[in-house]
């Protein structure tokens, strides 16, 4: 008989992943994907290029980092603070604990603003709230001949959208301030806003702690944010100008009336992929 070599205990790609994606489940509906970003981040390569390697060995110093960036997920990071990054419609966005992580669904406002505008040549845009700069650089990327005006209260997340401004070569002007007060006297074609909307007891709130709370909640019944944004576009607005809000999938109904109130007319209300009630405008 001969005896066995002795084996040393290596970690391949394919066996942090599994590991690494049975432990992220406690905190996140999408396991396998955070732990393929966290460790391409870690490898410096794109989650693409994971599947090929999955039978490669870990270095120790990969392994210590991966488990490090696991080991905080786990504790509700979430995985674009831990990459510094985030995809954003064609963007790869900066983002820090200081911004709100910008949502897919948010897209969805991004592309009903551009269809609004399509026909306007150098149109005036706004964006109230720009956390990462995730709308107004975006429209920025694809309406060169558009002026465009961010504005959010928070100092710390204007540092970021100016940082990602400046980094992907975007011309957005950004001014600090609360809702209307950071664009007094101006009038825009469109105004747009993804306010903090949930309800200030929402219980969804407690998942989304590594977030700005002044992000996610105006507290109270989660709707202050966008009444002062409705109720103060029409002084804001020109001629024939639109104003689109995201809001939360129950608030249709209550954002509806707070248009209607303001005075819009044609008012109309958009769906998410899954059929819930996401964004509004007028
Ligand atoms: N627009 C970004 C996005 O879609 O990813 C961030 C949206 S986040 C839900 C709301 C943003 O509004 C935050 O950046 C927050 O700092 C800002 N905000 C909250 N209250 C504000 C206020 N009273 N005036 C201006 N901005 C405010
Ligand atoms: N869509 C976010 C969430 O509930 C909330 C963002 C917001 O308040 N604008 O996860």
């Amino acid at each position: 008989m001969t005896a066995s070599p002795v084996s040393h205990r290596v970690t391949t790609v394919a066996d942090a992943l599994t590991g690494a994606s049975k432990r992220i489940a406690a905190v996140s509906d999408s396991p396998g994907l955070d732990a393929e970003l966290l460790l391409a981040q870690i490898l410096k390569l794109r989650r693409a290029q994971l599947p090929i390697r999955g039978a490669d060995v870990l270095s120790a110093s990969s392994a210590q980092a991966f488990e490090a960036l696991v080991a905080r997920r786990c504790q509700g990071e979430p995985v674009a603070y831990l990459r510094g990054s985030k995809g954003f419609w064609t963007l790869d966005l900066e983002v820090t604990p200081a911004v709100l992580v910008p949502r897919p669904e948010t897209e969805l406002l991004v592309e009903w603003a551009l269809q609004c505008v399509h026909d306007v040549a150098q149109p005036a845009l706004v964006d109230l709230g720009t956390g990462s700069g995730a709308i107004g650089l975006s429209l920025a990327s694809e309406r060169g001949d558009a002026q465009i005006l961010a504005t959010d209260r928070s100092a710390s997340a204007l540092a970021v959208a100016r940082a990602n401004a400046s980094r992907l070569n975007l011309s957005v002007e950004f001014q600090r301030g609360d809702w209307y007060a950071a664009c007094a006297g101006r009038r825009f074609e469109l105004v747009v806003s993804n306010p903090p909307y949930v309800a200030g007891d929402d219980r969804h709130l407690d998942a989304l702690r590594a977030e700005p709370r002044e992000a996610l909640t105006p507290e109270g019944d989660g709707l202050s944010a966008l009444r002062a944004i409705i109720a103060g576009a029409p002084g804001h607005l020109k001629a024939g100008g639109r104003l689109l809000v995201e809001h939360g999938a129950d608030q249709g109904a209550a954002v509806r009336a707070l248009f209607e109130a303001a005075g819009f007319t044609a008012i109309e209300t958009r769906r998410d992929l899954a059929g819930l009630e996401r964004a509004s405008g007028g």
